[in-house]
């Protein structure tokens, strides 16, 4: 036999398992196969537990068996290989068969018969096994590439959409009745600033990061998918219940908290979170997305880092929603906002020295709808640009045009989104809006929110110090709502910290609320700022409020938000704002 013919890539690296109870037999055998292929690896067995745990253990190419051996025949080797479920090929390589038996072997799936010694028959036999082997691993390759393709993110390794949409629905239908699952919408905060500054080959590195974070976050009855560059969902039908669906959230966030590692730079990176569960909120995979996306957006809204979980909101839909930001898009070509403006209080100076600038949009049919119920979604699709610039620049206007009237040093506040306050060039728009209406830049102070201090500190630090260095001046609205520390505020140059309407609730009565005020009012005076408090409905928090050290009062128990006539009306009137029975005195400015 020309071995050197059989010198192929199908025998070469070949792994032979041989059932023969003759060594010698084996050597020999292997001695051939060895001449025709480079590399051949094999093991011989002659006891069917050795063939089953030879088989359990390790992957093999072959098998040639001897037919009869004392305590094991080629039939009962074929039925071993058989049940282990692996599709080796089978070749009896015996002196001892008769032709009838070797067929009715070839016959139950035996691949080939050939009689021993004769090797040159062998060799071809193997050859063609082997190429059908090559040419079915083949086949497999493509096909589990192909799977990969169309069911896997490339960057990844986690299924897509589609896979993941299946999978879910298998793992939903799975859930028996009584029982359900948490879906969540992640996004990660501020993802494209690190594809800005770092390049996308890191933003890519960070998200495989953040798959696998995830991924480890989820239980077994779980599944995680990317949505888009930096969306994740995540369905978990171990958590049925909402206690489980939170547990679940704040095991996510937890995996968080270390700092994701990449060429030797740390990277902090948190989410926003949308949850809805199954089967409550939605009984298929596309609903509970939506809302869950719905959700998440809700959670940014509120500051990121941050989850919420669906609450069904009929005036809330997608068909509702996409009219609704139609209806913004008209508005804001038509000029359909108003500015109100609420009055505060000085205490010390007892009169108004200041208005807030309050947005409406004054819609054709619907009348006039509160800033809470547009500005969000104003923020979402960056129509927040042109309002911002808009109110702006009118609030100065009007400011302006008081001072003429006579209110001279009448200051005016205005509300600066986070998002205006990252997307615009916020100190080109309000040097420019001074410029135009000539309004003294220390009569403008800006209201900006937790948020704001908490996102990219050094971006906002800049942008602050460049106003103040314009002489306008800077309000933390809502404070206490959100997570800035002592130490954290100390870095910004701010001028007033605004105490959240939400404390003054019973906040004469309530403990808990009264303490916030307390501190919030002394750590103001601590650092060397203003304190407001808005939101003041009662002459009771008025005194309390005074007794306490607050600068300044704002709420409707002086004044509502009013249309700039009816404030000139009301600060020309302003000589019975205070309690009654203080002696106090206000008066305009
Ligand atoms: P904010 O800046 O905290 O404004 C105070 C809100 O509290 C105003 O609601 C005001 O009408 C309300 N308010 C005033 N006094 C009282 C009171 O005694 N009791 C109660 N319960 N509420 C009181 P409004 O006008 O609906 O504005 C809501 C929010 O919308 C504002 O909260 C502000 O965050 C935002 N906003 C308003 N105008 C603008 C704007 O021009 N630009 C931006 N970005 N946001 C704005
Ligand atoms: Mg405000
Ligand atoms: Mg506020």
């Amino acid at each position: 036999m020309q071995a050197e013919a059989l010198r192929t890539r199908e025998i070469n690296g070949m792994r032979v398992l041989l059932v023969e109870d003759s060594e010698d037999e084996a050597l020999l055998l292997t001695h051939e196969l060895k001449r025709a292929a480079a590399e051949v690896s094999w093991k011989r067995v002659d006891t069917p537990e050795a063939l089953r745990a030879a088989l359990n253990e390790e992957e093999w190419d072959l098998v040639i068996s001897d037919h009869a051996m004392p305590r094991f025949s080629s039939e009962e080797a074929f039925e071993e290989v058989r049940r282990c479920g692996k599709d080796i090929p089978f070749i009896i390589y015996s002196g001892t068969i008769n032709e009838t038996a070797a067929f009715a072997a070839m016959a139950k799936g035996v691949h080939d018969f050939v009689e021993k010694g004769n090797v040159r028959r062998l060799l071809p036999v193997i050859q063609r096994e082997m190429k059908t082997v090559a040419q079915a691993r083949a086949r497999v390759r493509a096909e589990n590439r192909l799977h990969r393709v169309a069911h896997y993110d490339q960057l990844t390794g986690l299924p897509n959409r589609q896979y993941f949409c299946e999978q879910a629905g298998r793992l939903m239908a799975e859930c028996t009745a009584g029982s359900g699952a948490t879906l969540l919408f992640l996004d990660v905060d501020r993802f494209m600033r690190i594809n800005n500054t770092f390049g996308y080959a890191v933003g890519d590195q960070l998200v495989r990061q953040v798959a696998g974070r995830l991924q480890s976050a989820v239980s077994q009855r779980g599944i995680v998918t990317r949505m888009g560059l930096d969306d994740f969902a995540l369905l978990d039908c171990s958590a049925a219940t909402e206690p489980e669906g939170r547990a679940l959230v704040e095991r996510v966030m937890h995996a968080f908290t270390q700092a994701f590692r990449l060429d030797g730079r740390e990277f902090f990176l948190t989410l926003s979170i949308g949850a809805c569960r199954f089967p409550q909120d939605g009984e298929d995979i596309a609903t509970l997305l939506v809302n869950a996306e719905n959700a998440m957006f809700l959670a940014k809204r509120n500051g990121r880092n941050n989850f919420q979980f669906y609450v069904h909101d009929p005036e809330n839909t997608s068909a509702e929603r996409l009219e609704m930001e139609t209806a913004l898009r008209h508005a804001v070509r038509r000029r359909e906002f108003v500015l109100h403006y609420q009055p505060s209080i000085d205490i010390s100076a007892q009169r108004i020295t200041a208005v807030e600038a309050l947005v409406r949009w004054h819609h054709p049919l619907r009348g006039m709808i509160a800033p809470d119920k547009f500005i969000p979604l104003a923020d979402e699709t960056g129509l927040i640009g042109e309002i911002g610039h808009w109110v702006l620049f009118e609030a100065c206007a009007q400011t302006r045009r008081w001072h003429d009237a006579g209110l001279s040093g009448l200051k005016v506040s205005v509300n600066v989104s986070a998002v205006q306050f990252r997307q615009c060039d916020l100190v080109q728009i309000v040097a420019e809006a001074l410029t135009r209406t000539g309004l003294a830049p220390w009569c403008l102070d800006l209201e900006i929110t937790e948020t704001v201090l908490m996102q990219d500190a050094d971006t906002t630090i800049a942008t602050l110090l460049a106003l103040k260095a314009m002489g306008v001046c800077v309000s933390v609205d809502d404070f206490g709502t959100g997570y800035s520390s002592l130490a954290y505020l100390k870095r910004f140059p701010i001028d007033t910290l605004k105490i959240d309407k939400s404390f003054m609730r019973d906040c004469t009565r309530d403990g808990n609320n009264a303490a916030i005020v307390r501190t919030v009012i002394a750590l103001a005076k601590n650092l060397d700022l203003e304190s407001i408090a808005e939101g003041v409905e009662t002459e009771e928090q008025v005194n309390f409020l005074r007794a306490e050290g607050c600068d300044r009062l704002q709420g409707y128990y002086f004044s509502k938000p009013l249309p700039p006539d009816a404030l000139l009306d009301f600060v020309q009137r302003a000589g019975r704002l205070l309690p009654a029975g203080r002696g106090d005195d206000i008066s305009a400015c």
